[in-house]
């Protein structure tokens, strides 16, 4: 299983930037020839030639990787830039003006709800400026059409906000339920693939770590306790681990835990590994009133592999080492055995 639908947002607001910037990069010098030689209508020409240069270069942008928040912004004020040019310098009789309907659900689509809104608002307050000045006060049906288009934009920009809106809170409790372990409230192992992945691509030159936390004898707890206890037991120490540990905690199996370790060596993961130990070596587990004693044996190495499951398999091996030698201990992936406290020691 990947990760390719948590980025599903993401990835068809790139194709839609992609699509219409190719299509406005052939488009535009067209109309900027015809606007040059035939309507004599100089700035309009330059315009359009500028905004479908941008426009190629919007495009070859998304053919790398995903453009940057400020490319689709600037892309999106460029829309607005071209539509407003068009609605001045072409005679109202064009109707070229109704073009400007189409920016709330472009601007939505390209930009989501917050920066949509504010664009559609400044869309509508320029088109509207242009066209009371274009029309009044000599044209006699100026006040219709104001307030015609005016009321129609209004309509359209109030259905694609509550539209995007309700999209993006749908979005939203989706990507929660894919992502967390309902039982402990951790991230699951989805969302660790989707991490790990962010993570390789934006710290490459970086190192990152890898723990892999597992309760020993957690059987036994279910057998003499009961499977509810068992349960308590186990959102208990998913409770305790997010308090120790800085970062997302992911549950990856029954009473598997993992945790990433971005910008930290093997040897500062190996230490805070030993920590966690320890603290849950001496932490009472007070599910449903039992006040029982649990220990961890925890497997650690570094993220050198693009690919994940090579490194899982890599922290597990140290995790059966651990098992292997006793339990209620860290055993390190490194070419020097490192030293750590001894778990007899607590
Ligand atoms: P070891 O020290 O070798 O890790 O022994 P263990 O008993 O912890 O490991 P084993 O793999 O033998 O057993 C894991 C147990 O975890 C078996 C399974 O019933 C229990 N388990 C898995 N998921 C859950 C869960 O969501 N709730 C509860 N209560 N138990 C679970
Ligand atoms: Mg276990
Ligand atoms: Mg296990």
């Amino acid at each position: 299983m990947d990760s390719f639908f948590l980025n599903y947002a993401e990835q068809s607001r790139n194709k839609l930037l992609a699509l219409s910037s190719l299509c406005f990069s052939f488009l535009l010098p067209i109309l900027a020839t015809i606007n040059l030689f035939i309507d004599r209508e100089y700035a309009l020409a330059a315009i359009q030639m500028f905004c479908g240069l941008y426009c190629g270069y919007v495009y070859c942008s998304t053919k790398k990787k995903a453009a940057s928040t400020y490319v689709v912004l600037i892309y999106a004020y460029f829309t607005i830039l071209l539509g407003c040019a068009t609605s001045l310098l072409s005679p109202l009789e064009t109707g070229a003006v109704v073009w400007m309907l189409l920016s709330p659900v472009l601007l939505y689509a390209l930009l989501g709800e917050k920066h949509g809104f504010t664009a559609s608002f400044v869309s509508l307050a320029t088109h509207g400026a242009i066209l009371v000045d274009k029309t009044y006060p000599e044209h006699v049906a100026a006040s219709s059409i104001i307030s015609n288009i005016g009321l129609c934009y209004i309509a359209i920009w109030l259905l694609t906000h509550a539209y995007e809106h309700n999209r993006a809170c749908a979005e939203a409790t989706l990507h929660n339920l894919a992502t967390k372990d309902t039982l402990t409230g951790c991230l699951n192992r989805l969302a660790l693939i989707h991490q790990y992945e962010q993570l390789t691509q934006q710290t490459s030159s970086q190192p990152v770590s890898m723990l892999i936390l597992d309760i020993d004898h957690f059987k036994s707890i279910n057998d003499e306790y009961g499977h509810s206890c068992g349960d308590k037991v186990l959102q208990e120490i998913g409770q305790v681990l997010s308090t120790l540990i800085n970062t997302d905690v992911y549950r990856i199996g029954g009473e598997e835990f993992c945790v990433l370790l971005p910008r930290e060596s093997v040897t500062q993961a190996a230490r805070l590994a030993e920590a966690i130990r320890s603290e849950i070596y001496q932490h009472r587990f007070l599910a449903e009133t039992k006040n029982l004693h649990l220990t961890l044996s925890i497997g650690v190495c570094a993220c050198e592999e693009h690919d994940l499951s090579k490194v899982l398999m890599l922290a597990d091996t140290e995790l059966y080492r651990a098992k292997q030698s006793g339990r209620n201990q860290v055993k390190v992936c490194a070419q020097e055995e490192m030293e750590l406290t001894p778990a007899s020691s607590y």
